[in-house]
């Protein structure tokens, strides 16, 4: 039988990792905590200690009280000690924002910025990313990395941008867009990346399926905590499956696509094209707004229940829909319950934790999972 065995610096680097962890998971520990938790002995805790504090990752958080002699030193994380940004490319804008190590959201900006596959566009959201961490006083040399979501398929080496009907682009280069940008960067799916964030958001679920509803409309499944992404990463893409057999146009040049039915374009109100006008005419009881609302929750319940049909699982809905139809969701439910083959309820439906962001914050946690894992 062939043994890998480590070597003395690998297991000081997973005793240094155990204890972080440990006061990651649990906050405000003393060194006694940590020795009696980990097995370890003092000397080695007081050892690691010390290294995660030359490193800047801890700090002291008071002291404990104590019933005789010196009382214990609270020890605590930094969370903001290591950040991380994430960006979210839409067709007309980009939304920057940073998250720190325990994944707590710092504000968000919104940038006009209309998407084009070149250099160019490249060199202006490297500067974007620059001008957000300035105006943040964000230290550059804290960033573990940028991590960017992007509402398309992208080949398994995330090298090319294969198709984004939402951006309007094919075969794009991603080094063209990344290569300005003085961080590592992470880039991925937007739905996939949504789902993600909503996985980190809900310890219990392990296995779901994401529908998100927003101009363009994508998916992901993930079983067992792991993302199925398919045989050529276009997997779960649930807003191009046919619902009317030569129906509607859909961006992505078919037509009857579940998208062409649900996306949030669909709900734009007036010249201004807004959701959320759309909801407020809704609510006043506008009778073509109505009736807009009867279809697109028809199509919106169709392509649920499918996917349910299909995976028998969690579904979450999540997308710019999010933030509008927590009014409707209960009527949704019902609906859904009336046309399920198999159930009687829809209790596997959920909304999606995030109104907002969800996407640039679940690439962002892809820095701060890989840190976690390995300091
Ligand atoms: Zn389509």
């Amino acid at each position: 039988m062939k043994r890998t065995t480590a070597t003395t610096t690998d297991l000081k680097l997973i005793n240094r990792n155990k204890v972080y962890r440990y006061i990651y998971e649990n906050d405000n520990v003393s060194k006694q905590d940590i020795v009696l938790a980990l097995g370890l002995s003092l000397p080695t805790v007081s050892q690691n200690l010390t290294e995660l504090f030359d490193l800047g990752l801890l700090c002291y958080a008071g002291k404990f009280e104590s019933s005789g002699g010196r009382k214990p030193k609270k020890i605590s994380i930094i969370p903001d000690a290591r950040m991380v940004i994430g960006v979210e490319i839409k067709m007309g804008h980009i939304n920057i924002l940073s998250i720190d190590l325990k994944g707590n959201t710092y504000p968000s900006e919104r940038l006009e910025l209309t998407f084009e596959p070149s250099e160019h566009y490249g060199r202006f959201l490297a500067d974007e990313i620059e001008n957000y961490i300035q105006s943040k006083a964000m230290n550059p040399e804290t960033i573990l990395g940028v991590g960017i979501s992007i509402p398309g398929v992208l080949s398994e080496d995330k090298k090319h941008l294969i198709n984004a009907p939402t951006l309007k682009a094919r075969h794009v280069s991603i080094d063209a867009l990344t290569k300005y940008i003085a961080h590592e960067t992470f880039i991925e799916n937007d739905a996939n990346a949504s789902a993600f964030a909503e996985l980190h958001s809900r310890k219990e679920m392990e296995t779901l399926a994401f529908l998100s509803a927003s101009e363009g409309v994508g998916g992901a499944f993930t079983y067992n905590g792991v993302s199925y992404t398919g045989r050529n990463n276009r997997g779960a893409e649930f807003g191009h499956m046919t619902v009317v057999n030569g129906g509607k146009q859909c961006a992505c040049g078919k037509s009857g696509c579940l998208e062409a039915y649900i996306s949030t374009s669909v709900l734009a109100y007036g010249k201004d094209r807004r959701v959320d006008t759309f909801f407020k005419k809704l609510k006043e009881g506008d009778s073509s707004c109505k009736e807009i609302w009867e279809e697109y929750l028809t199509f919106l319940c169709m392509g649920i229940n499918n996917i349910r049909t299909i995976f028998d699982c969690d579904i979450i809905l999540g997308g710019t829909l999010a933030r509008y139809i927590g009014d409707y969701f209960e009527d949704m439910k019902q609906r859904l319950s009336k046309i399920a083959v198999f159930e009687e309820n829809a209790d596997y439906l959920h909304l999606s934790n995030y109104t907002s962001n969800a996407s640039a914050i679940g690439t962002a946690l892809h820095f701060t999972d890989q840190f976690i894992k390995t300091v």
